[in-house]
């Protein structure tokens, strides 16, 4: 017996579709909270000023390492800066567990101390007496009012390490690099330098959002690059900012025509006023149940840490009222999180006319059975899903392309993360919600795929602090 019906399935179409006019009553709100932003601090969308001077000029050269700790992995690269826009890197990747993201902040640092001391050990010879500048990719919102520092206003992602919100992250990483006892030459053995000696022996030159490194990465390579936009297990854009148009900066007495890079956090946005953001008793939910209730609004109806539990959540409550898995048992759908956003883009991607790929999902991941009407049901639930994530992506890049005025020619968005690169169907749906909102003017935004933006631009980061000034950095 089939109870799924097409009724079911254009309820949920109503429940997860943003008309043109909804979407462009968010672009307003956005620009206002953009303003807003720049305008004052602590405001929700925070706009935080990265003190990345302006864009790269391409001729900056060198080895540079650079740590990147993202929502799931950490990476270690070793980026070789040739110039004219070109590099090298090697890299190295360590997954980050459950636990290590809850347990105190200091043992978080002390873990990417570890990993970069073993990549360094097996990557490269660092002469005596020279350190190599370290760019610290840390992809949550800080605080800085300097490169080389950053405090930690709140964790994001499922994140809760303790001891670290409200802390300086680029003083507490140091301190764990400070750990690492360095081979000490013969020459140092008896002498003053032994015990300057201690430590790894790089210098941490930048703290680095992941955003603000893939802009700068990708202007290196193409200097069309304007905006960058992660669609990852998070969500966030950074762009570069006129210093005259950041009023909360007026005091820092920079010259008003130069520019500084701006990392938006806009995945705050709607948080705590709900007035823009349609949402869905499903999200409401997830918001509940999560570490960080009312906070990161935005970034829960688009981010792939979140899309596969906004389905979980709809399947659980379609299973009570009896309507799907007759007869079975689901508990292992039941379990938070358990169902991967790339399950979504897998099922949605399903060519097959008996919807093969749900088959499998269902059967070798929960122990379900599946009817050839729930798997269609579960298809259009996942396009719909992933569409209204694309939707609400590109209202926020509205908001900036129309706030910088940058409609009017051929306007290079980079954009990196999983949702992007891999879920089938996310970019187009962002370029039909762009459309939506500009008609034909919206193609005039392009979107490509920025590669290992947020590493290589924490190396070319740390090149423009360490190369510009000539003092040493920090
Ligand atoms: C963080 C941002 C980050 C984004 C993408 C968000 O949760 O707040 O700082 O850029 O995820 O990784
Ligand atoms: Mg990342």
């Amino acid at each position: 017996m089939t109870r799924i019906t097409t009724d079911l399935a254009d309820e949920y179409e109503t429940m997860f579709t943003l008309t043109p006019g909804k979407m462009r009553a968010i672009v307003e709100g956005f620009k206002d909270a953009l303003e807003l932003g720049l305008e004052k601090p602590h405001q929700t969308v925070a706009m935080i000023p990265t003190y990345i001077p302006g864009w790269p000029t391409g001729k900056e050269t060198g080895d540079f390492l650079a740590v990147d700790l993202g929502g799931t992995n950490l990476r270690v690269c070793l980026v070789t800066l040739l110039g004219h826009g070109k590099f090298d890197i090697a890299q190295a990747k360590y997954r980050l567990s459950e636990e290590q993201k809850h347990d105190d902040g200091q043992k978080l640092f002390d873990f990417c101390a570890d990993c970069l001391k073993n990549f360094i050990d097996q990557n490269l010879e660092i002469e005596e007496g020279t350190e190599v500048p370290l760019g610290f990719t840390f992809s949550y919102p800080c605080a800085q009012d300097r490169i080389d520092q950053g405090v930690l206003l709140h964790w994001t992602k499922g994140f809760g390490a303790p001891n670290t919100e409200g802390r300086d992250v680029a003083a507490m990483f140091r301190h764990s690099l400070a750990k690492h006892v360095r081979p000490a030459s013969p020459s140092q053995l008896f002498s003053a330098d032994f015990f300057a000696a201690q430590g790894l022996p790089v210098k941490l030159a930048a703290i680095v959002n992941d955003t603000a490194g893939t802009l700068i990465a990708s202007h290196y390579v193409d200097p069309r690059a304007r905006i960058a936009v992660i669609f990852g297990t998070g969500c966030n854009a950074a762009y570069m900012e006129r210093m005259a148009d950041i009023p909360k900066m007026r005091s820092a007495g920079m010259a008003d025509d130069a520019e500084m890079a701006i990392n938006c956090e806009w995945g705050a946005f709607d948080s705590f006023e709900n007035r823009y953001l349609p949402r869905t008793k499903y999200d409401l939910t997830i918001d509940k149940a999560c570490n960080k209730p009312g906070e990161q609004i935005f970034e829960k109806l688009i981010s792939g840490l979140y899309l596969g539990e906004i389905f979980r959540i709809v399947l659980c409550e379609l299973k009570d009222d009896g309507l799907l898995f007759e007869n079975q048992d689901p508990d292992k759908l039941q379990v938070p999180y358990a169902f991967e956003t790339a399950f979504l883009s897998l099922m949605e991607s399903d060519q097959t006319d008996e919807l093969l790929m749900s088959i499998g999902i269902f059967s070798h991941f929960f122990s379900l059975q599946t009817t050839l009407a729930e798997r269609r049901f579960f298809r259009t639930l996942a396009r719909l899903i992933c569409r209204r994530a694309a939707r609400l992506g590109a209202c926020g890049i509205a908001a900036i392309v129309s706030k910088m005025g940058y409609l009017d020619e051929e306007c290079v968005v980079v954009v990196d993360g999983s949702l992007y690169n891999l879920c089938t169907g996310f970019s187009d749906h962002l370029h039909e919600g762009l459309e939506d909102i500009f008609g034909d003017k919206g193609r005039n935004i392009k979107t490509y795929h920025a590669q290992d933006g947020s590493g290589v631009g924490s190396a070319i980061i740390a090149a423009m602090t360490t190369q510009q000034k000539n003092s040493p950095a920090g």
